[in-house]
């Protein structure tokens, strides 16, 4: 899959910004638990916001571009991990220590510098995600650096910040999200765009995510770390991207994106020789009064329209293949669907596959008196949403003869590319949040004193810890790290026996149908402290560890309930005599078939060797 791309020659430059959630007891700015998903729903809000001009005057493009989508969001309200601050009917309380202090680690572990006095300052949120349009963020630290294959990568700020509201559902109407991830402490790590290739975006994303894990501050699961990619080349332009899912295929979809760029480039110089120009939105309608064509009927029926617009000279140029499975119609498409179409017909696709006939293509082509290199795009919908949509789409058309559009996108692991999701947003959109008083950083740093945490004198200890080599360096990668190393610090165990039920056990359950992500730190302490002092055997931990999910929060009534206890000494002599044979061979396999959940294979074997002699 890899392009093969000269990325110098292309002046391919790259930074990252990383969010990573915090694993602090409370929110940011209010007590609200800041850990807590399966809070009970408690209430429903409704809010509409409206795009307003900023400090300069000028409304952002991105804010406008979302006003006009006339959305409304729906919020929903937690009992205990959202309160009235997350909705802004209450000011910010005094910041959370803990957080602070993490930060500072964090900083630290990145060799960054941190101001004397940091005040908090509010930063526009146009999609909703924030009920009060702007999400609280301060510079904790600047000018540092982490060092990643011998390279400097300088680690330009680190931000505190609050983490937005996690979506739950998402309509043409509305977008719904919920409380409870709002405001839980987020950092923010941008690295200046130093990275040469898609390979060693990669490779700093990781060390990074590994640093961060590494400090015993960041939150575990799903969703609590997020990649942004910020990445251009000579000729193209500046995009970001989001949404990373996994690291593994972040360096081909930073290859399909280049690719779409140098395409859209090709095509910027074959519509100028062409001449190219975008037409005005005709209604057409009266042509599809007696359609078979389903999707275009359907919107007719219930009273929408049917309008199309003339490309001059685009033919075969909208249905051209840009990267994985993306088209300028597609592109065109994305920024109609912002306005709430469905999307758009245009003239390379198959008229077949919608139904549309000879005749009517005719008819088409006669009403918009198409020549042999132009091309058409229809949207059938709703009158105000099929004019808005062509508009988009129209503009974006036009851009396609002159540039490539600066733009935030979005990664698809599966296809691997990226798709648009709003214009890039303007750079002015912050100030000081006046609620809060600035924080002393020096006074804080004479109490507390920031550990710097360092990876590569960890990457020894784990290969000293664990004897299997592979465990090892699989463990330094693994989500579980954290939760690994809190294990081996309170109790006393194998780090080879945690390492593999960490890594293999989970991967073995996850498999079968276990929900494995609902076991939390404390199920796991609880379990294997049951273990180190004796009294479940290893096999019992993985037998545990699949039925917690269903009955949570209760290891010990497990073992009770399922006879989980340890089999030993004495006990276990009992057992022996009463299996009657003199086999050792079978009388191993006998009481191990029946009580492999309650005793040690190493014990049973060196009492039953002991009785013979
Ligand atoms: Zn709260």
């Amino acid at each position: 899959m890899a392009k093969n791309f000269d990325y110098e020659k292309l002046g391919f430059k790259c930074g990252l910004e990383i969010h990573q959630r915090l694993s602090t007891k409370h929110k940011l700015f209010c007590e609200c638990l800041a850990n807590f998903f399966n809070d009970k729903q408690v209430q429903k809000i409704e809010r509409r916001q409206r795009a307003v001009a900023g400090e300069l005057g000028k409304i952002d493009k991105a804010t406008s571009f979302e006003s006009k989508k006339n959305r409304f969001f729906n919020y929903q309200v937690f009992e205990r991990s959202s309160c009235l601050v997350d909705i802004d009917e209450e000011p910010p309380h005094i910041p959370n220590i803990e957080a602070i202090r993490n930060s500072l680690s964090i900083c630290t572990s990145f060799n960054c510098e941190v101001p004397d006095e940091v005040q908090v300052m509010r930063k526009g949120v146009v999609d909703g995600s924030d009920p009060s349009a702007f999400q609280r963020t301060m510079l904790v630290g600047y000018d540092g650096k982490i060092i990643v294959e011998n390279k400097n990568i300088p680690v330009t700020t680190i931000f505190l910040e609050e983490e937005s509201s996690g979506i739950v559902k998402n309509t043409e109407e509305y977008v719904e999200y919920s409380l409870d991830r709002l405001g839980i402490p987020l950092i923010e790590i941008d690295t200046d765009p130093v990275i040469k290739t898609p390979q060693e975006a990669k490779r700093v994303s990781m060390e990074i995510g590994l640093l961060l894990r590494l400090t015993n501050t960041a939150q575990r699961g799903i969703g609590s770390i997020r990649q942004d990619v910020n990445i251009s080349i000579k000729n193209g332009s500046r995009v970001e991207i989001k949404g990373f899912q996994e690291l593994d295929s972040m360096d081909q979809i930073i290859d399909s994106e280049i690719e779409r760029q140098l395409s859209l480039t090709d095509i910027i110089s074959e519509l100028e020789e062409r001449n190219a120009k975008v037409g005005h939105a005709v209604n057409i309608t009266d042509i599809f009064n007696n359609t078979k064509a389903t999707l275009i009927a359907n919107q007719i029926k219930q009273n929408g329209v049917v309008i199309a617009a003339k490309l001059i000279g685009f033919k075969g140029i909208i249905g051209k293949e840009l990267t994985n499975d993306l088209r300028l119609g597609t592109e065109l498409s994305d920024y109609a669907k912002s306005s709430g179409v469905k999307g758009i017909i245009h003239s390379d696709e198959n008229m077949d596959k919608y139904g549309i006939t000879k005749k009517e293509l005719d008819d088409i082509s006669k009403k918009l008196e198409l020549g042999k290199n132009d091309a058409f795009i229809i949207i059938a919908e709703k009158k105000d949403k099929a004019e808005y949509g062509m508009e988009l789409a129209l503009e974006r058309a036009r851009v396609a003869m002159v540039e490539v559009p600066s733009e935030t996108r979005g990664a698809d692991s599966k296809k691997l590319n990226t798709r648009f999701l709003r214009p890039m947003p303007g750079k002015s959109r912050m100030y000081p949040e006046t609620d809060i008083l600035p924080i002393e950083m020096n006074q804080i740093l004479k109490e507390f004193k920031p550990e710097k945490t360092n990876v590569e004198s960890i990457k020894k200890t784990l290969k000293d810890e664990i004897k299997n080599q592979q465990l090892a360096e699989q463990m330094l990668w693994s989500k579980d790290l954290q939760l690994y190393r809190k294990i081996i610090n309170s109790v006393d165990v194998s780090p080879t026996v945690v390492s593999s039920i960490l890594l293999e056990k989970t991967k073995e359950l996850r498999r079968s149908g276990v929900e494995i992500e609902k076991l939390n730190e404390e199920t796991y302490l609880e379990i294997f402290k049951e273990y180190a002092n004796g009294s479940i055997v290893k096999t019992a931990i993985g037998e545990i560890m699949s039925l917690v999910p269903k009955n949570p929060d209760d290891v010990h009534k497990i073992i009770n309930d399922k006879s989980l206890h340890r089999i030993k000494g004495k006990e276990l002599e009992k057992i022996i005599k009463s299996f009657d044979t003199q086999d050792k061979a079978k009388l191993l396999k006998d009481v191990m078939s029946k009580y492999r959940m309650n005793i040690e294979g190493e014990e049973l074997n060196s009492l039953i060797n002991k009785k013979g002699s």
